[in-house]
């Protein structure tokens, strides 16, 4: 149809179709900043079923996803910025860090009318960067989209992989590696920080522009409440208790939980040296960063909390004329957090055991089976899973060879079985429901890092798409992917991960 005088392309709708509500906030919340071109990008991953979910024109993408991907090409009504945040890294405050490797391209609404984030990191540096290159290594890139992808499987709130490209050009750590571009999606990329960033330079006015923005975005159910900013911080707490006791439901350990890397949306964020553990030991830490365990598994819900303070104090002008009044009311929030937490952990962990119904002590009853996984280095993931097995089956053997001394569950097993009688389900249906809450497939360290050596050293990406494949249904047997629900060899073991920054 086209002719030399008239241009279709000019009337066809843009792939993206953005609408960009961060870039409509004033000028102090972000730096408006393009990326930086790269010499040769070549597409790793483009995730299309995720694309159709945000209602993006998957075919056009589909044609340039590796300039697209990698920042070398705009489209139009993208609004490129590295958005402003400060905050508490390891306990430390740092006034102003903000987006030094990554850049917003802009905002979509997705087929469910909820808007999203489309964000490159990885593009070049911005007026963030410091002493940084704003770039990224293709490891944490793809560590990033395998471990997000599989949170998203689970069923736990997480940003989300839209693409990977490989750029060409070497990016300088303690070695030399590939670099690469990463294309993140969120809900929005508003963090503890960004609320840190406007309170500490004392800028109510700013914040409660955030504040606002937030609540429309995020939980618009509270704007018409009595104190909508307590609301905020009620909400904000109400969601992350739910998200990290979901991540100690699977054994995640987050690895940096720095206040700049907590989302007010509620979605996990920020895949640097984050892990699954295999044995249960609630002091683990895979972080090389992490030298004093800040940041172990079991810590985590106390880290929230404590960065649920740092937001709750941002939040104190906004809350009350008078300060003493806000704290107060800020105080009530950050102290109900622990119930929540503690609510949401034990109900997450009498499914995990199989049980519909609620007793006293229950609670004791899952800490016994912990004290002994923890002591029998017992693998978290399989021990669960297989006890799901034994829910409509008599044979013990494979659970309990989950144990370095099969005898030593046999009389948590009988305390178990007691409990069950007094349980509604039958035991198919406990079987199936156990079965939907314990994975048989979580994104184990060495097969991650067997992915990243692969793709590193021979350009060799199948691992990689090995592990995307099973991860993506990770509540299913897939008999023919057996070896992947296993733990590691001594031998494979990977103790350390690092944040490749
Ligand atoms: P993260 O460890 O990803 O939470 O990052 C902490 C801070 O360091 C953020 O402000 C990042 O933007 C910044 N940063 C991390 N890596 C780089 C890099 N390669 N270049 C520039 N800034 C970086
Ligand atoms: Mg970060």
């Amino acid at each position: 149809m086209s002719s030399d005088f008239h241009d279709d392309t000019a009337l066809q709708a843009p792939p993206i179709a953005f609408d960009n509500s961060y870039a409509r906030l004033p000028p102090q919340f972000f730096a408006e900043q393009a990326p930086t071109p790269v010499s040769a990008p070549k597409l790793i991953k483009f995730n299309e079923v995720l694309a159709r979910e945000l209602g993006l024109d998957v075919d056009a993408l589909r044609l340039d996803a590796a300039a697209i991907f990698s920042g070398n090409e705009l489209l139009p009504g993208s609004q490129p910025l590295a958005m402003a945040y400060a905050g508490h890294q390891f306990g430390n405050f740092v006034p102003q860090l903000g987006d030094g490797r990554a850049i917003l391209l802009g905002e979509v609404k997705d087929r469910n009318g909820r808007r999203r984030d489309i964000q490159l990191k990885g593009p070049g540096p911005t007026p963030f960067s410091r002493r940084g290159d704003g770039r990224a290594a293709l490891g944490p890139v793809m560590r990033e989209y395998i471990v997000s992808e599989a949170m998203y499987a689970l069923g736990i709130p997480t940003t989300r992989a839209l693409a990977a490209v490989t750029t060409g050009q070497p990016v300088y750590r303690e070695e030399v590696l590939p670099g690469a571009v990463f294309t993140r999606v969120a809900a929005s990329h508003i963090r503890v920080g960004t609320f840190q960033f406007f309170a500490a330079r004392g800028d109510t006015e700013s914040l409660k522009v955030l504040a606002d923005h937030v609540i429309a975005r995020h939980y618009p159910e509270i704007r018409d409440r009595a104190n909508p900013y307590l609301s905020l911080l009620e909400a904000v707490a109400d969601r992350q208790a739910s998200l990290i006791a979901r991540w100690l439901h699977v054994g995640f350990i987050h690895g940096v939980m720095n206040t700049d890397n907590m989302t007010v949306s509620g979605e996990t964020i920020d895949f640097g040296p984050c892990a699954f553990m295999d044995a249960y030991d609630p002091a683990t830490v895979f972080s090389s960063i992490d030298r004093n365990g800040r940041y172990a598994y079991a810590n985590q819900p106390g880290i929230g909390q404590w960065n649920l303070a740092r937001l709750g104090e941002t939040l104190i002008p906004l809350i009350d004329p008078s300060a003493d009044t806000a704290i107060d009311l800020a105080n009530t929030i950050i102290k109900a957090y622990g119930e929540r937490f503690q609510a949401y952990w034990l109900a997450g962990m009498r499914a995990k055991i199989g049980l519909a119904s609620e007793e006293d002590g229950d609670l004791d009853l899952i800490q016994s089976l912990l004290a002994i996984m923890q002591q029998q280095s017992a693998d978290f993931t399989l021990v669960f899973r297989r006890l799901a097995s034994l829910a409509a089956d008599e044979d013990v053997s494979d659970f309990a060879a989950s144990f370095q001394e099969a005898q030593s569950v046999t009389p948590w097993l009988e305390r178990w079985r007691e409990r069950l009688v007094r349980d509604p389900q039958t035991p198919a249906a406990r079987a199936v429901a156990m079965r939907r809450v314990n994975p048989a497939f979580i994104p184990r360290n060495h097969r991650i890092e067997q992915a990243i050596q692969a793709a590193v050293d021979d350009s060799d990406f199948s691992l990689f798409e090995a592990l995307l494949e099973v991860l993506a249904r990770p509540y299913e047997d897939q008999p023919a992917f057996a070896p992947y629900a296993e733990p590691p060899l001594p031998t494979e073991r990977v103790l350390q991960t690092f944040c490749g920054t």
